[in-house]
């Protein structure tokens, strides 16, 4: 079974956030104060979040994405994963994380069947780091970073480029992947909380790898199926890739291939448009027909693009958190 949307593009990836909680307060991703958390008995039990995932690889997800908030402080998440790694026909599990819990858990993670990290680290600066997370420590990730290597995972970091906040590191996240098997990949500052200055701070992937290719000579890196929306990159002679995530200025929307599913149990079809459908009443009822239908309608309904570029924008403004990126 595969899943197809309107426009033929083949969905076989599934963001699946686990939690709304974080220990960080990333200053892209949620307002100061904090965001407005799902009690308790919104949040969707493992089990369901389970059947939610087996319908989805039921009808052509091959690769599911574990992110959240941050999925590493939900209890009992290792015992999750090797249920999640265990769906027969799944071929990728993979997990995004901010890194502060991966020098005690990153050994055990790979044990239960994660397959690759993605780790967001936006500043190697500590004083830069503390004030875009609002606060947290800049060597427990990198040692965060170092574990999840040692644990014998591929590891890739995305880095967020804020213009006047980090930018002047971009070269710096490159040289990272001269000598080390990392990816680093730089994704364009999305506009998820709408603040004033969005579009100001938003710096392109085009002056990205203009900006790399002052320094170093590189070539273009092919991607497979399962990729989703990365351009690949590689400075010649380097261990690492490099990718660029142009979220905002295209070259994004008509590869998409991916579908998410909140931690309240809310599948959207994408980041920036508010419709989506509430799987929850499929769950209570042990609907499993109804639930395999409503992620195929979501499938099917998917826009050809987001409007960022445009004049108009007609969605709600979101706390990435809550959705998971
Ligand atoms: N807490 C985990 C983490 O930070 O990796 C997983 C959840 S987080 C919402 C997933 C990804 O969304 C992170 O890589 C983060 O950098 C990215 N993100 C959050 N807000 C963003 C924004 N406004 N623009 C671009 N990326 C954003
Ligand atoms: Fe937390 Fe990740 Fe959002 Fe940062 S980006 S506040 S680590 S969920």
């Amino acid at each position: 079974m595969e899943f197809t949307d309107s426009y033929g593009r083949n969905i076989n990836y599934l963001r699946l956030s686990v939690t709304d909680r974080c220990n960080m307060r990333c200053v892209y991703c949620m307002p100061a104060e904090g965001v407005q958390l799902c009690s308790h008995n919104d949040v969707l039990s493992y089990e369901e979040l389970l059947q939610i995932a087996r319908a989805a690889v039921a009808n052509g997800i091959e690769k599911i994405r574990v992110t959240g908030g941050e999925p590493l402080v939900r209890k009992g998440i290792i015992y999750f994963l090797q249920q999640l790694a265990a769906i027969s026909g799944l071929k990728q599990l993979v997990l995004t994380t901010n890194g502060l819990a991966l020098p005690e858990m990153a050994a055990e993670l790979r044990r239960a069947g994660v397959q690759r990290l993605n780790i967001s680290l936006d500043s190697l600066q500590p004083d830069t780091f503390a004030a875009i997370t609002r606060g947290a420590d800049l060597k427990r990730v990198l040692a965060g970073i170092q574990a999840a290597e040692q644990a014998g995972f591929p590891v890739k970091i995305n880095m967020v480029v804020m213009r006047g906040i980090n930018d002047t590191e971009i070269l710096d996240f490159a040289a990272l992947t001269l000598e080390r098997q990392i990816t680093v990949r730089f994704i364009e500052y999305m506009p998820s909380l709408r603040s004033e200055d969005w579009q100001s701070r938003v710096v392109s992937g085009e002056s990205i790898l203009e900006q790399i290719g002052q320094r170093y000579s590189f070539t273009t890196e092919g991607r497979d199926g399962l990729a989703g929306p990365a351009r690949g990159f590689r400075i010649n002679g380097a261990a690492g890739q490099i990718g660029i995530i142009t979220a905002v200025s295209g070259h994004f929307c008509e590869d998409c291939n991916r579908i998410r599913v909140t931690s309240s149990g809310r599948v959207r079809g994408c980041l920036f448009s508010d419709d989506g459908l509430d799987l929850k009443p499929y769950l209570a009822s042990g609907d499993q027909d109804g639930l395999e239908a409503a992620l195929r309608r979501v499938v099917a309904c998917k826009p050809r693009q987001h409007e960022l570029a445009g004049e108009e924008q007609n969605y709600s403004t979101f706390a990435m958190a809550a959705i998971g990126g």
